[in-house]
């Protein structure tokens, strides 16, 4: 292991890793960024997300996330004042563990690092409908936005087409009413695949107002062509639900493995519970992005929360120095 104690480790290169790590280092913090390796990458929103609609001056960018964060460390290492503080691993943080005030952090090829304060941005990922078993017949759809997750980012999209919002949950029941309310769909359907519909007096009576159906049973096949034409439907047994576009309502997978393995505190949603500056239950221990409870999940909350948590650590680190500075000089008169 290393002797050097970073200052600061940001785990993750996402939409809040990237401002986390600029944050550090603006405010001249000994940074260590660990960017994830190509399996987390494969897995996250940060890769996930294709184009960006809601954000000024992302409106041209491809992989608008992994791109900018890239453009991040650029920028770092472009300027001779910033360069020093900045360390990047292309790696996994595998496990953590806190030794008096120092964290430790362990990455997949057995290399470790010490940081006196870590701020968490490993994100959240959507859970995908099987179908005939496989995650893989939604995908393509979803690389060519037709199949969409996140109806702040998205449900524009969706205008003057027909289309069907997966999940059991009351909450996919609700995405349609916006839908419908908002863009005015010709069709829209809530698919509960193969699972009890939960609904409750006041959806069922604006799902029948907007004559949006729900069909309880599995969707057994997808319709149409990634390549060409796009999605056409799902089918359900023999029927045919005609839409070119969906939603995927399922819920989401929390990365708060390292989290669990300190003790942090959870919601009941399995998100992190921080304070206002997001610093969770072990002291020193930050969370910022999509994995934090109660918060929207955005580009531009996720950078919000990334600056209040660097700010928040550059007043503990410019203290403890300005406190010892103090001791030093009083000692010596
Ligand atoms: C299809 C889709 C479209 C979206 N469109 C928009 C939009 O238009 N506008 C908007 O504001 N938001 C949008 N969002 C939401 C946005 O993607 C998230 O809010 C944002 O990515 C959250 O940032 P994050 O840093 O928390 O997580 P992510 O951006 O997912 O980043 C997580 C990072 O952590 C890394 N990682 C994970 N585990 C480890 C580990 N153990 N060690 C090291 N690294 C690790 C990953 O490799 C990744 O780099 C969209 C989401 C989806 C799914």
């Amino acid at each position: 292991m290393s002797t050097k104690i970073y200052e600061v480790a940001v785990i993750g290169g996402g939409a809040a890793g990237q401002m986390a790590l600029l944050r550090s280092v603006l405010n001249h913090l000994e940074t260590l960024v660990f960017l994830g390796d190509p399996k987390t990458n494969k897995k996250s929103r940060a890769t996930w997300v294709s184009e960006v609609d809601n954000i000024p001056g992302f409106f041209d960018k491809k992989r608008p996330i992994s791109s900018t964060t890239r453009e991040v460390t650029q920028f770092i290492n472009k300027s001779e004042d910033l360069k020093s503080f900045l360390s990047v691993e292309k790696k996994k943080v595998e496990s953590i563990q806190k030794n008096g005030d120092i964290f430790i952090l362990n990455t997949t090829d057995g290399t470790s690092f010490q940081a006196k304060y870590v701020v968490l941005c490993t994100g959240t990922m959507d859970v995908q409908p099987l179908i005939q078993g496989s995650i893989d017949p939604i995908l393509p759809y979803a690389n060519r936005n037709d199949v969409l997750y996140c109806i702040r980012c998205d449900g524009h999209r969706t205008a003057g087409k027909n289309c069907a919002v997966i999940g059991e949950k009351a909450v996919s029941g609700w995405i349609a009413v916006m839908l419908k309310e908002r863009y005015n769909l010709p069709h829209i359907y809530v698919l509960s695949h193969g699972k009890s519909f939960e609904t409750s007096e006041e959806l069922s009576q604006l799902l029948d107002l907007y004559q949006i159906p729900v069909r309880e049973e599995e969707i057994t096949d997808i319709l149409g062509d990634p390549k060409d034409k796009g999605l056409e439907g799902f089918m359900l047994g023999e029927k045919k639900i005609d839409v070119t576009t969906a939603f995927v309502a399922l819920g989401t997978m929390v990365y708060n493995d390292l989290a669990k393995q300190l003790g942090v505190t959870l919601n009941d949603r399995e998100h992190l519970v921080t304070n206002e500056k997001g610093e969770t239950s072990v002291s020193g221990f930050y969370a910022v992005g999509d994995l934090v409870a109660g918060k929207k999940k955005q580009i531009y909350t996720a950078w919000d929360m990334a600056v209040d948590a660097l700010d928040d650590i550059d007043v503990k680190v410019r203290t403890e120095k300005r406190n010892k500075l103090l001791k030093e000089t009083q000692g010596e008169q």
